[in-house]
């Protein structure tokens, strides 16, 4: 099996998700005490989220691309970014290293088409809703991408105040559920939770449209690459 190298820490609370869930389903897919050979590189949140909040990408760009370098050197034969938005310099890191690099996006669309999903909704940080990066990559799998028209900064002020600390609560999570409601109304017929900390609060059980956790799907992807 190949070493996955994961870019994590934003926030840790999903890079925790992602440690699990990967060796999870390494341990599904091969049996016995069998567990994944996985590099971490955790950042500091803080400071990537202060050059998010300025609009740094670029400096952003160099911190993630120092990051995949570190994995890559280390013997990682694959890179994982454990979250939707610093997608925004995916390009960086692609550009700074020679190992695959397994885009967030793909699995999620993989598993959209596969379901027959035409127009999705999309969750996340006011950054994967409102910038081009995300959408851009699921309409070039023909998939139309709808966002909250209202309470995005809501929506994301619940990301970055409380599930990237951990913070889970009931009323959030109806926030959510009304959002997910008023973009069933206009016309999404599945719920992508664009964000990696998302599958703390919201699960099938809760969601009126069927949701495709983005954390699950991308580690899950990534016992499959490494499986070969
Ligand atoms: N983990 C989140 C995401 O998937 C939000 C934190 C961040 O801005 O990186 O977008």
């Amino acid at each position: 099996m190949k070493t996955i190298g994961l870019i994590g820490g934003m926030s840790w609370e999903s890079t925790a998700q992602y440690y699990a869930l990967i060796n999870r389903e390494t341990a599904r897919r091969r049996g016995g005490l069998h567990s994944a050979p996985i590099l971490l590189d955790s950042l500091d949140f803080a400071e990537i989220e202060a050059l998010q909040a300025q609009g740094d990408w670029a400096r952003a760009g160099e911190r993630l691309a120092a990051s995949g370098r570190r994995l890559e050197t280390a013997g990682a034969e694959m890179l994982v970014l454990t979250t939707n938005t610093m997608h925004i310099v995916a390009p960086s890191i692609e550009a700074a290293t020679t190992v695959p690099f397994l885009h967030i996006a793909d699995p999620t669309a993989d598993s959209l088409i596969e379901d027959g999903a035409q127009t999705v909704g999309l969750l996340g940080t006011r950054f994967t809703m409102e910038m081009d990066f995300y959408k851009d990559r699921l309409r070039q799998r023909g998939l139309d991408t709808i966002v909250p028209e209202v309470d995005r900064t809501n929506l994301d002020g619940i990301i970055y105040n409380e599930l990237c600390r951990g913070i889970v609560n009931d009323a959030s999570r109806s926030i959510y559920i009304e959002a997910i409601d008023r973009l069933g109304a206009r016309g999404a017929d599945a719920i992508i939770l664009g964000c990696t900390e998302l599958g703390l609060l919201i699960s099938d059980d809760d969601s009126p449209l069927p949701v495709y956790d983005t954390t699950a799907l991308h580690a899950k992807s990534a016992v499959a690459r490494a499986l070969g």
